[in-house]
């Protein structure tokens, strides 16, 4: 009998570990439980995405060339989105998730993946394999057999608390859809904002985003401050002004963020990728292309030992994962403690990302998920302008207005 991998959420990692079993031909369920409701999320998305995961670039909404970043006390850094070569390919990708997730899904679909409208509910993995019941949306149990379980069922998994794994932190991001009049919609035409600040995000930023027919406007809470996260946003939008004036809400939404990479991905027949496995950046807050890109590679692992899917073999996974991305994952975890650690780092990191080289570094790990190498004058440059910078505010303290 040929062999199945169950996976659960039918999202973006779900439905891209999907594609790449399929196209490797291996019988796959996707098990999803929402199929109409978008994942919260500002939808950034770097083109590398696009390129590496071959998407139509129809399914873009805009494509942001400039960043405004905007300090506790209103210091603005304008910052072009380029790489330190530009192209064309340098752009950040604004996506609404209700249209790009179910791309990828019909995509899995027309591959041959099966989808099946439930909810997981129990689990149990023996030496056979893996026996899993879910409700479908009446609340009537099934029963599924398979050889291996993939969980890419996100920052709550289920499918990591039935294999027994511990919860992990989780952060809180909230965000407002607003529809705006043209004339403010143009002020976002190719540019996103981040407002970094205690009143707005404590631990990482608050965004607006520009989407085809409003903006995203949101922010995200760390585990100490998921409490005040509606009243974070709220000043978001009071720091934005009369930006927002003649705006309609359209839809309030908010989820969790993991707030680190969970020890265990794999254990026998079982996998977890994406959220599920806490692979989100986070001084940008990213998860879409690590969902998607620890999908494909958990897939492309899992086709390799589907005769003996063992814990021991399935390791090469996050053996893989840690060889290619450990080095930027500890830099942007170091960039985040560094930069929005307190409110004067806050204001360092604005000036910071004044110097090119900052810019030019920032911008090569985020489009084309490449550490650039540094070399020593550019090196030189930002130590200088970090020291200048850090004795500047140390000396003369800027104070955030009041909202
Ligand atoms: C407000 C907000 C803004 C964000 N902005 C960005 C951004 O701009 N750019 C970016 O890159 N990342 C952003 N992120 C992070 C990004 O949304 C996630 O990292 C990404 O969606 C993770 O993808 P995933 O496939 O692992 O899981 P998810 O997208 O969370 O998908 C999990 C899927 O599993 C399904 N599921 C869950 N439990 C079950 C179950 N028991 N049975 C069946 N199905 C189940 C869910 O319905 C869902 O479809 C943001 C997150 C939030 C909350």
């Amino acid at each position: 009998m040929a062999q199945r991998v169950l996976i659960i959420g039918a999202s973006v990692g779900g439905a891209t570990a999907a594609s790449t079993l399929r196209a490797a031909g291996i019988e796959t369920i996707l098990l999803e439980r929402e199929l109409v409701k978008p994942k919260p999320c500002g939808g950034a998305v770097p083109p590398a995405a696009f390129r590496e995961f071959n998407i139509p670039q129809s399914l873009i909404d805009c494509k942001v060339k400039n960043c405004l970043i905007v300090s506790p006390s209103n210091q603005q850094t304008h910052v072009p989105v380029a790489g330190t070569v530009p192209t064309a390919d340098d752009y950040v990708a604004m996506v609404r998730r209700e249209v790009f997730d179910h791309w990828l899904r019909d995509r899995a679909v027309a591959q041959g993946a099966e989808l099946i409208h439930g909810t997981l509910a129990d689990l149990t993995i023996t030496d056979h394999g893996v026996d899993a019941t879910y409700r479908d949306p009446q609340g009537t149990p099934h029963c599924l057999h398979a050889d291996v379980i993939i969980g890419a069922d996100g920052a709550y998994s289920t499918t990591a608390k039935l294999l027994g794994l511990p919860p992990t932190q989780r952060a809180v991001a909230i965000q407002e859809r607003i529809m705006l009049p043209p004339d403010k919609m143009a002020r976002w035409a190719d540019t996103a904002d981040l407002y970094l600040g205690h009143r707005v995000s404590p631990d990482f930023y608050g965004w607006a985003f520009p989407k085809l027919d409003h903006i995203a406007v949101g922010i995200g809470a760390g585990p100490g401050h998921t409490q005040a996260a509606r009243q974070l946003l709220t000043n978001m939008k009071a720091r934005l002004g009369d930006a927002l004036d003649g705006g309609v809400l359209k839809l309030r939404e908010a989820h969790a963020l993991p707030m680190e990479p969970r020890k265990q991905m794999v254990l026998d027949r079982a996998m977890l990728i994406g959220d599920a496995a806490g692979l989100v950046v986070h001084t940008s807050g990213e998860g879409i292309y690590w969902a998607m890109k620890s999908g494909q590679m958990a897939a492309e692992v899992l086709a390799t030992c589907l005769d003996a899917p063992t814990a021991r073999n399935l390791r090469a996974y996050p053996q893989r994962w840690w060889r290619t991305y450990g080095t930027m994952y500890k830099f942007l975890s170091w960039l985040e403690w560094w930069g929005y650690g307190n409110e004067r780092q806050m204001e360092v990191f604005t000036e910071m990302c004044r110097n090119r080289d900052v810019q030019r570094l920032t911008f090569d790990s985020y489009m084309h998920k490449q550490m650039a190498p540094a070399p020593w004058l550019s090196q030189l440059r930002m130590t200088g302008d970090i020291l200048v910078s850090e004795a500047r505010n140390y000396l003369f303290p800027r104070r955030a207005p009041a909202l």
